[in-house]
């Protein structure tokens, strides 16, 4: 075997660490790109237009199971309540492992973990906030009703909140 044990761990590291460029060098690759679209092979959600089919139906507005807003269909978006890459198929092609969320906050916040639904309710998760806007828009769904909630997204909803909940201090 040609490669050390010491190698194969800098080899190993080399991919998880990203390299280090400074603001200037950041911008000269910029100017360096010679073309700036790539012919990738992407993997489409197939399940994706049908889920979204299902919650919006033919209407032009619906409701974000988050904040309770009517909003138009462009402005809500098709979030899943358990992290799709951590769904089986089985789980991808339930109608309950999504639910329609406003693109402009609740979407973010709920997949970031700001917020996560437990029992029914939201909850904060207790993440660092500087935003006085961000707080009030926490404090302003905070305890409320998810309408998404039900017996079949129960799961799915206490996957994000065990994954998101402040951790008590040991
Ligand atoms: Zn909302």
């Amino acid at each position: 075997m040609d490669l050390s044990l010491d190698r194969l761990k800098l080899i190993l590291e080399s991919f998880h660490k990203p390299v280090e460029y400074g603001k200037s060098d950041l911008i000269r690759k910029l100017s360096e790109l010679n073309t700036t679209n790539q012919e990738s092979m992407s993997i489409r959600r197939m399940e994706h237009h049908l889920q979204k089919r299902i919650l919006m139906g033919n209407n032009k507005f619906n409701t974000c199971a988050l904040c309770g807003d009517e909003l138009p269909n462009d402005l809500l978006v098709v979030a899943h309540i358990k992290k799709r890459a951590d769904c089986n198929h089985l789980q991808r092609c339930d109608p309950n492992v999504v639910m329609l969320n406003y693109a402009l906050g609740c979407d973010s916040l709920y997949e970031k973990g700001y917020v996560s639904v437990h029992e029914g309710k939201i909850t904060e998760n207790g993440k660092a906030i500087r935003s006085a806007r961000i707080s009030g828009y926490l404090s302003a769904i905070v305890n409320r009703d998810c309408t998404a909630f039900n017996d079949e997204s129960r799961d799915y909803f206490e996957e994000h909140f065990q994954r998101h909940r402040t951790k008590p201090q040991a």
